[in-house]
């Protein structure tokens, strides 16, 4: 099977062309006729964090949020911030503590706001999909009213920069999202949650805080054969945010502890369909 030289494809999950004799996948050809312009990207980043007064933080309790979290204080010091959790209803309980604990520590006033996404997690699990986008959408949506009810402009995202060219985004009603973690590599993110009161959580998947997603994954394996993260995480090996070795970790079956799939398939009234 070909594999992508640049990026963790294969032919499972993209098309691959030998070109000057190596494989490379159709997204490595783009962004090799469209490369990066990584300083560019960071000079956007510094010019708009130095309007941002006051800014909602996107937090997820979650490693890459927490990162957010700290880089907005310490580093940007915008003078008022508001670290807001959005609980989806299956959030490891370790994510909710770290999040309470990092925002005490770094003084930023931290609102949790508490939903029941059954109905999306439910229907990932029954069609094998993954149920990220539907999620993150519906926590972005909530985030930007919240916004908006608060008088914030902007709201502060751990979001790295897969696909798109700039480290923000225009919402409805000119609600601003900056991603705030835009090519920032794997490593400097883990020397950041080292000073911090946080506690990596064992989870199975790309997580530090979502108990769906080890079953999701697993449930997509089975039907698909491979990661619904796959081209996500390509996209960071391919801008060398990630090494292969610990992106081919993340993108191969989870194992999911028995505990954590009952926890999961009899909240979401899943448990007689998926578990004996
Ligand atoms: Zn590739």
């Amino acid at each position: 099977m070909l594999k992508c030289s640049l990026c963790i494809h294969d032919e499972r999950t993209a098309k691959i062309d030998i070109i000057d004799g190596k494989p490379l996948c159709r997204e490595c050809q783009v962004y090799l006729k469209h490369p990066l312009n990584r300083e560019a990207i960071r000079r956007e980043l510094e010019e708009l964090m130095e309007k941002v007064d006051r800014a909602v933080i996107a937090y997820s309790g979650g490693k890459d949020s927490t990162v957010a979290l700290y880089l907005a204080k310490e580093v940007y010091r915008v003078p008022e911030l508001e670290a807001v959790m959005v609980d989806h209803g299956l959030m490891a309980r370790e994510a909710i503590e770290n999040a309470r604990r990092v925002a005490e520590v770094l003084e930023v006033p931290f609102t949790l706001l508490r939903y029941d996404y059954s109905d999306i997690f439910r229907e990932a699990l029954l069609k094998a999909q993954s149920p990220c986008r539907a999620c993150s959408k519906r926590t972005m949506e909530k985030l930007r009213k919240y916004a908006l009810r608060n008088g914030y402009h902007y709201i502060i995202t751990g979001h790295e920069l897969p696909f798109g060219h700039h480290p923000y985004r225009v919402m409805k009603d000119g609600i601003i999202q900056v991603r705030l973690l835009s090519l920032m590599p794997e490593r400097e993110r883990l020397e950041i949650l080292k000073e911090l009161p946080f506690e990596l959580p064992e989870l199975p998947g790309y997580t530090t805080n979502c108990l769906v997603l080890g079953p999701a994954l697993e449930r997509y394996w089975e039907v698909h054969g491979h990661s619904f993260e796959h081209r996500r995480i390509a996209a960071l090996v391919r801008y060398g945010l990630m090494d292969r070795e610990k992106a081919e970790s993340e993108v191969a079956k989870p194992v999911v502890p028995e505990g954590q799939k009952k926890f999961v398939y009899q909240k979401l009234g899943l448990d007689t369909l998926f578990l004996e």
